[in-house]
């Protein structure tokens, strides 16, 4: 009966009905796990990729952005012709091979390697919201959990074997700090260790390990170890989140990797001025923008907090004598940046509030003659709660704070 109760709850939220009711995204058979942004949706999406760039910048990473297509020779060299060519798409022009890349690394190891990089400037950390395509069969792609076409919020940081430590244990405290901007308190960390087809001796494998376990120790953070689930470059930490229905989604990731800096020769100079591989860490917090904004709509069924809704407030006149004075609220809030929308249709008050209480607008703001003859307008939030009478100006600061805090 729960179980009955959990699918209920489940489909209500789906992200993919809410996609539709909301006006924020399609798929269509054409282009299939490949998303249609709609302004609304992609509205969203440029808020979170605004959010983590900041985010990012702060920590002292660089963004970067690198080609789409990049020759099959770069991919040799890489190793993912090899072990991963059934998972790229492939296009040639003028008798050479291209792949569409599925992911940035071997491109942010180029940006590395045009410098000669000393000790001194390690680590190095370059973000990049890098579109990938991954050929998905088409029975595996669902909604934007599971797509073809995704933006990561990915970045690579080239350190020393002793800086590990201490950027397992940034990225930890990063990581949780925006998880739970978004109301994710709940997170599994778990230790991906060495599995059996592997490339490093043991002692490397020791040591990468141990970066990891004594920066999440040091941190006094809980984790479990996930025997053998390592990648075959290196040890990993990954990140799973827990939902509102206790569903657990494994969104970011730290993996520490010997294989491919050597593998496409990035060097730093050492204090003694010798030749020396960087490690190279992947790292990502959200994940796959797609994805992560399908968790979030099923976790708040589409009612996102106010900086990421895309119809943040919409005014309503009660008639249309109130049509001017909705137009210059409009334009007020505007220009403080606010997204608002004047519903001047010719429909009752109570048929307007409905709509825009299920489009998921964050505020209400009923003008009618009173209001007009006060200045003044009467605010309603998401929740249908009567806020009262509040001057414009009060208005603007209560929202430009709630924007501002991402509460
Ligand atoms: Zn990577």
């Amino acid at each position: 009966k729960s179980y009955e109760k959990f699918l209920l709850e489940a489909a209500r939220r789906d992200h993919r009905v809410l996609g539709k009711t909301l006006d924020l995204f399609h798929l269509q058979e054409e282009a299939p796990g490949m998303v249609f942004w709609h302004p609304n949706g992609w509205s969203i999406f440029l808020e979170l990729e605004k959010y983590i760039r900041f985010r990012l910048h702060e920590a002292g990473y660089q963004e970067i952005r690198t080609p789409q297509l990049v020759d099959r020779l770069l991919w040799e060299k890489s190793g993912h012709w090899e072990k991963y060519k059934e998972n790229m798409f492939l296009t040639s022009s003028e008798n050479r091979d291209y792949a569409v890349k599925p992911m940035n690394c071997p491109c942010h190891v180029q940006v590395f390697n045009k410098k000669i990089n000393s000790y001194k400037d390690l680590p190095i950390r370059f973000s990049e919201f890098g579109s990938c395509h991954r050929n998905e069969t088409s029975g595996s792609l669902h909604g934007l959990m599971r797509v073809r076409n995704f933006v990561q919020d990915d970045a690579h940081i080239f350190c020393t074997e002793d800086q590990v430590k201490e950027e397992v244990k940034e990225f930890n405290k990063l990581l949780m700090s925006v998880y739970s901007t978004f109301g994710f308190t709940d997170v599994n960390i778990g230790i991906s260790t060495r599995p059996e087809r592997r490339v490093g001796s043991d002692f490397v494998w020791d040591k990468a390990e141990l970066a990891l376990i004594s920066a999440l120790d040091e941190l006094g953070v809980c984790w479990t170890e996930l025997p053998g689930e390592g990648a075959f470059y290196g040890p990993k930490i990954e990140y799973s989140l827990r939902d509102c229905l206790g569903r657990t989604w494994q969104c970011g990731t730290m993996q520490v990797d010997f294989s491919m800096p050597e593998r496409l020769n990035a060097e730093y100079i050492t204090e003694t001025g010798a030749r020396e591989t960087p490690v190279l860490l992947h790292r990502a917090i959200l994940g796959s923008l797609e994805r992560f904004i399908g968790i979030l709509l099923e976790d708040t069924e589409g009612r996102l907090p106010l900086w990421l809704s895309p119809c943040q407030v919409a005014v309503i006149p009660i008639s249309d004598k109130q049509h001017d004075y909705a137009l210059e609220i409009k334009k007020a809030l505007e220009s403080e940046g606010i997204r608002i929308k004047c519903d001047l249709r010719n429909e009752k008050i109570g048929y307007k509030i409905r709509h825009h209480t299920l489009q998921r607008t964050s505020y209400l703001l009923v003008a009618g003659e009173r209001e007009v003859l006060n200045k003044t307008v009467s605010v309603r939030n998401a929740k249908g709660n009567d806020m009262g009478e509040m001057s414009l100006q009060m208005v603007i600061d209560v929202l430009t704070e709630e924007i501002k805090t991402r509460s």
